[in-house]
């Protein structure tokens, strides 16, 4: 098996020549197209001055020219730096100081505004920075048009001897965790690590070159990069990227182009589920979706498998640092994929540990979990201090979410330890709070977090979206939760909000819930 990102790419190239790779609007890419235009792209990064090693910053949405871009640079011994399209110039200016990037392919335009210009007013050095490449119809001043590449490349040989030098052990690519608690950390991960990440995931999903893979989670996410592209690679998918969710596109696109394949976070699934065009569209093509990066609650995957005719609903479990840890399996009974979040993935290993003690916990009791094995990463960018916090001597990863595993090996999370607070002395778990939320009528999503409170330390408060019409009322969902729950994890202040703070990755962002108080 291939072990490096290039050596991938050409082992798919080789085995699905004519095969659709990706599949953008009205650009189709076979795998012996993607693999011709990343050649091309690497000599045009190779004529800018790239060297093996160079971090290249990515900073667009999800493409056609992303994938050659992006795969590009792996193909020229660089390392990968994928971007997150929400940020804005400063944001952008930070990581590509910290990650020395040499070059920047930039998507200017996206969203109506110009990125090149961002960045150039919040970096005006442009640090080590020697080229700006960008994506779009009209280059920006003073940079390179990523359409030009090829010609700029054409007298550079030598390309595939730079591909073939790629070790498995070097750095790949850096990709940022969502920055849900706290500033996002730039994680290294190298070429064994995220073919190990990507192959681990095609093969429990049972994924085959006969799949059409819609990819909504950004490609700056490990869940479109690792899981989306480079899966494809690795499996010979079709590919079919979108670059701002919309449910009404994205069901359109499911029943035009029979798409069979969708993971993504809960979210999404919902907003297909409420959309009105949901009732008129084909979605009988759909086979497997999988969810992670949030907690997923039961009724909804009832909903996907009857009401979106999915085949297969597969939750995970997984975080930038190793993408995916647990999994459901296809067979798996209905009671594990409603109540868990599936067992290690095949050559993970995974332990939970008492964080008071440091002790191994018994079956069924909730510590943090930890992972060991082929995908966990290299370490934090920059920060060592960071990275030895996140993994310890004997090469657990520290993940920071409670869980517990039951005698079958079924994870079941918990929460973030962050998240946790203490009301008068007693752990709550705010996931639990919003998954008896979730079971009230009426009640579309709600968040909770601990506010300070005099008496009791700390205790929580619900902020609640309803479902149009619903007209629930703070004391009906107070009186909700008191028949279910223990008074302690009962919130003492409800809110009903049109919407929450979410980041990129879909995520409620509880630090500034908490801030609201
Ligand atoms: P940061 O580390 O910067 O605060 P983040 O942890 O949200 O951000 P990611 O690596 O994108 O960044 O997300 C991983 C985290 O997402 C996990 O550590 C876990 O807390 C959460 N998560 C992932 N899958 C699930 C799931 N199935 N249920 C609940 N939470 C999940
Ligand atoms: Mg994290």
């Amino acid at each position: 098996q291939p072990q490096t990102v290039p050596a991938a790419l050409r082992a798919a190239a080789a085995a699905h020549a004519d095969r659709a790779a990706v599949v953008d609007g009205a650009t189709t890419l076979s795998f012996r197209d993607l693999h011709a235009a990343v050649r091309d792209t690497a000599r045009g990064y190779v004529a800018l001055g790239l060297e093996p090693g160079d971090t290249v910053c990515l900073w667009a949405p999800n493409t056609w020219e992303w994938v050659v871009a992006g795969l590009a640079v792996t193909y020229a011994g660089g390392v990968l730096v994928p971007v997150n399209t929400r940020y804005k110039g400063e944001e952008v200016a930070d990581i590509v100081e910290r990650s020395g990037a040499r070059l920047c392919v930039v998507a200017d335009g996206f969203l109506g505004r110009s990125q090149v210009e961002e960045l150039r007013t919040a970096l005006p050095g442009m640090g080590r920075v020697t080229a700006i490449v960008s994506i779009g119809t009209t280059p920006a001043a003073g940079t390179t048009a990523f359409s030009s590449l090829p010609d700029l490349g054409a007298g550079v040989s030598g390309i595939d001897a730079i591909a073939t030098g790629v070790g498995a052990d070097d750095i790949a690519d850096i990709l940022f965790t969502s920055g849900t608690t706290g500033r996002s950390k730039g994680v290294l991960t190298t070429h064994a690590q995220t073919l190990a990440a990507a192959r681990v995931w095609t093969q429990n999903c049972q994924v085959t070159e006969q799949d059409r893979y819609l990819v909504i989670s950004p490609f700056f996410h490990s869940y479109g990069y690792k899981v989306g592209i480079i899966a494809s690679v690795v499996s010979g998918c079709a590919l079919y990227p979108m670059a701002a969710f919309d449910a009404d596109a994205a069901l359109a696109m499911i029943e035009a182009e029979r798409l069979t394949i969708v993971p993504g976070a809960p979210t999404i699934f919902h907003s297909m589920l409420e959309s009105p065009a949901f009732a008129t569209t084909d979605t009988s093509s759909l086979r497997l979706a999988n969810m992670g990066s949030a907690s997923i609650p039961p009724r909804l995957i009832e909903r996907m498998l009857s009401e979106l005719s999915f085949e297969l609903v597969i939750p995970a479990f997984g975080m930038t640092e190793c993408v995916v840890a647990t999994m459901c399996r296809p067979g798996d009974p209905d009671e594990a994929i409603a109540t868990s979040n599936g067992r290690a993935v095949d050559g993970l290993e995974m332990r939970v540990v008492d964080p008071a003690t440091g002790e191994v916990c018994e079956s069924g009791t909730a510590g943090e979990i930890q992972l060991r094995g082929p995908m966990v990463m290299q370490g934090y960018l920059d920060d060592p201090e960071a990275t030895a916090a996140a993994i310890d001597a004997d090469g657990w990863l520290h993940t920071g979410d409670v869980g517990t595993v039951d005698a079958d090996g079924n994870m079941r999370i918990t929460d973030r330890l962050k998240d946790m607070y203490i009301s008068g002395g007693f752990n709550v778990y705010p996931a639990e709070v919003e998954a008896a939320l979730a079971r009230l009528d009426g009640v579309v999503e709600a968040a909770v977090v601990g506010v300070p409170d005099e008496r009791m330390g700390e205790v929580g408060k619900a902020f609640v979206i309803q479902r149009e019409g619903a007209d629930l009322t703070q004391e009906q969902v107070v009186a909700f939760l008191r028949e279910r729950l223990a008074n302690f994890k009962v919130p003492r202040h409800v809110e009903m909000v049109p919407d929450l703070p979410r980041n990129a990755s879909h995520k409620v962002l509880k630090p500034e819930l908490r801030a609201r108080g």
